[in-house]
């Protein structure tokens, strides 16, 4: 690991102030906020991120979760991932987002990860984390060793001749079900970005993953209260029961009154670029009937667009049914 100086932000003015003096908040960053550390370390010991300055931000009172004004919730940046899981009030409000924090990585790493680590964690695919390989996103211009090579667990969805890495988060799929929005503090003072803003397409600037900008500091995310009667849930599949990223995901939002579907929302995790929202889905299921062929006949359209490369191509069949099997789940007696 190359030396960095550590340093310990007085306040959040202070944290951006900090963060600002960077040329960029994208790979290559020269200072890096510190949260768990369970992604930027692992990446600094790679010598994928060689941050000059690493900004500790855990003291700066961002560990709270409250009840938002609008009655929805207000999660702080550095609450924990175990934290989050295990509040009452989301495992009852947002069953969903309980459900993808749970599912992922372990308890150990669960205790250490918070939510702006979560929601900034960087692709697993290989290539990104092996220097002597090409790669789009950590070299700009180099090429991309994933397309031809081992891409199993790489994006379908949102793909670009640049890029197909995978976003490994499960709470971003949640989130986006949830549609969560972002604060963040600034050089410029504070503003706020929705989920469905936060990550971008590789497109071919597959470098730029977010719209942070130096100084850039997410303080916390809120959650919108749901209507009366909704029900949420997650569905992962992966090569082992624990401890594994998703092969394909799926996040459920529903709705549903005299078996006519009200509200839905359908994220799908392991398969796209970004958390992503299966929205023509959502479209075909909105206002009809809940049964089983119009569920089937929906999830076979989120795969519609999909890109498959030759590791991955199994991968349609597998988000195909764990959108329906999400959606069953959630659902219950209310699908006819
Ligand atoms: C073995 C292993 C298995 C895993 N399995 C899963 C899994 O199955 N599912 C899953 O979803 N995840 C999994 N993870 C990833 C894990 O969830 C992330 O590493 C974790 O959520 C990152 O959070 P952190 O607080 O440790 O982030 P850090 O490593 O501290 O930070 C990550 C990035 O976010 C930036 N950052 C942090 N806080 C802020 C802020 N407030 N403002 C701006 N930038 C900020 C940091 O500078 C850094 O660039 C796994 C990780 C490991 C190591
Ligand atoms: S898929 Fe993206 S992250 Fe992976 S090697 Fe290609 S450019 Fe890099």
């Amino acid at each position: 690991m190359r030396q960095f100086e550590l340093r310990r932000a007085s306040s959040i003015e202070d944290a951006v102030l900090l963060g600002a003096s960077s040329p960029t908040a994208q790979q290559g960053a020269a200072v890096r906020y510190l949260a768990g550390g369970t992604t930027l370390l692992d990446l600094m010991k790679l010598d994928i991120e060689h941050p000059a300055h690493v900004v500790q931000i855990g003291h700066l009172g961002l560990d709270r979760i409250e009840a938002a004004p609008d009655g929805g919730l207000s999660i702080g940046a550095t609450v924990r991932n175990s934290d989050l899981a295990h509040d009452e009030r989301v495992r009852h409000g947002y069953a969903v987002l309980s459900e993808a924090l749970l599912s992922g990585a372990s308890g150990q790493l669960r205790n250490m990860a918070t939510t702006a680590g979560n929601l900034l964690q960087r692709t697993r695919c290989v290539y990104f984390r092996d220097t002597a390989m090409a790669c789009n996103k950590r070299e700009p211009g180099s090429g991309c060793d994933a397309m031809d090579g081992f891409n199993r667990n790489l994006a379908l969805l949102g793909t670009s001749e640049h890029c197909i890495a995978s976003n490994p988060s499960d709470m971003n799929v949640a989130l986006v079900v949830l549609d969560a929005r972002i604060h963040i503090a600034g050089l410029h003072g504070g503003r706020q970005v929705t989920i469905a803003n936060f990550h971008l397409l590789p497109r071919d600037t597959p470098h730029i993953e977010t719209p942070l900008v130096p100084g850039d500091l997410v303080t916390h995310v809120t959650l919108p209260p749901l209507a009366e009667g909704t029900r949420t849930g997650y569905l992962k599949l992966r090569d082992r029961a624990s401890y594994e990223f998703a092969l394909a995901s799926c996040a459920v939002l529903l709705r549903v009154s005299g078996g006519i579907v009200e509200q839905v929302r359908i994220g799908l995790g392991g398969v796209a670029t970004r958390p992503w929202r299966a929205v023509v889905s959502e479209h075909m299921l909105a206002g009809q009937p809940l049964t089983l062929a119009n569920v089937e006949a929906a999830a076979a359209a989120a795969l519609r667009d999909a890109r498959p490369r030759e590791g991955n191509a199994f991968k349609i069949e597998l988000a195909r049914r764990c959108i329906v099997q999400a959606i069953r789940n959630v659902a219950g007696e209310a699908l006819q």
